[in-house]
């Protein structure tokens, strides 16, 4: 790990006027230091600013501060009660000893776990080719190990997965995200704050340089909807998804009225699909709409050699996550 300086701030105006790269709990960033992944010159720690509350808005809606940590959002009753999706994907995710020191804001930044992406050496010559890390270096998982890649959103110069599952619930969710930085603040729907990797998939968000994430919105919850995430992992704890569900739904008279979907393990960003939203629009909720959606929402799946079991495992998942928020 290379050093640095460490500074404190406590105030978002006295963050925003420090020069660094900002870090609260340090679950992702820290790692990420010790690979030699990220080498920040300075770390400006902003664990005392106060954002970490979560309050009812107006609409509502419920606001969760940048800085609340991923258990008490978990836990909290209003998001116990009303976003049960989201309760369920962050306790699957980890373990409670990181969802004690990790934050909503910092989770929205976690990074790929893609094995050559942390491999200290990639990127540079004689390392592996990681366009991540290195623009125009190449993709050493393209042909090489890439059971846990993506089969959606991926291009020719990355096939990483967005490990989050926070993030998938919150794309259902069709959370809003507010940040501030130097030219002021602004928000940015969760759809348009991942990028999909395209030729730059060392651009990974849409926060622009020195911007900090203050907060998470979430609309005011559909009346009589149910929502539930499923994951499903090689092991049943502390893993990564290797495909995952959050689903949204109302049903009324057996049809299905309402419906958000998004899916985690497959997508190179928290995939929202559309496609099984439109397929399950006014139909019955039944197995065979359910299916019916599980093939529209993985008809452009790009699998590789390793993980072309991936498809039928995300439909599976998608059905069966489907069957659970309907019932
Ligand atoms: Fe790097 Fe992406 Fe390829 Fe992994 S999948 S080696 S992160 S370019």
């Amino acid at each position: 790990m290379q050093t640095f300086e460490y500074l404190k701030a406590a105030s978002v105006d006295k963050a925003l006027s420090t020069a660094g790269k900002f870090i609260a709990g340090g679950t992702t960033l820290v790692d990420l230091m010790k690979l030699n992944v990220e080498q920040p010159t300075a770390l400006v720690d902003i664990n005392l600013l106060p954002l970490d509350k979560i309050d009812k808005l107006p609409n509502g809606g419920l606001r969760i501060g940048a800085m609340v940590r991923n258990s008490d959002l978990a836990w909290h009753p209003d998001v116990k009660e009303s976003y049960a999706v989201l309760s369920q994907a962050i306790l699957s995710g980890a373990s409670p000893q990181l969802r004690n020191m990790a934050t909503t804001g910092g989770n929205l930044l976690q990074r790929t776990r893609c094995a050559y992406f942390r491999e200290p050496t990639a990127g540079t010559p004689g390392g592996y080719g990681c366009n991540k890390r290195t623009p125009g270096t190449g993709c050493a998982a393209l042909e090489g190990y890439h059971r846990m890649h993506a089969i959606l959103g991926t291009s020719d110069h990355c096939i990483a997965t967005h490990p989050s599952d926070m993030c998938v619930a919150m794309a259902a969710l069709e959370a809003v995200i507010g940040v501030e930085g130097p030219k002021g603040k602004r928000t940015i729907p969760i759809a348009d704050f991942h990028r999909l990797p395209g030729d730059t998939p060392h651009i990974e968000n849409a926060l622009e340089p020195g911007e900090l994430i203050t907060h998470v919105d979430l609309p005011k919850p559909i009346e009589g909807a149910r929502s539930v995430y499923l994951k499903l992992r090689d092991r049943a704890s502390y893993e990564f998804a290797l495909a995952s569900a959050a689903v949204m739904a109302k049903v009324e008279g057996g049809h299905i009225r309402y419906v958000r979907v998004a899916m985690g393990g497959v997508g190179t960003k928290p995939w929202r699909s559309h496609e099984a939203e439109a397929a399950l629009a006014d139909k019955p909720a039944d197995a065979a709409s359910f299916r019916a959606a599980a093939q529209a929402a993985l008809a452009n799946a790009k699998p590789r050699t390793d993980n072309a079991f991936k498809v039928e495992l995300a439909k599976r998942c998608l059905v069966r996550t489907l069957k659970l928020a309907t019932a």
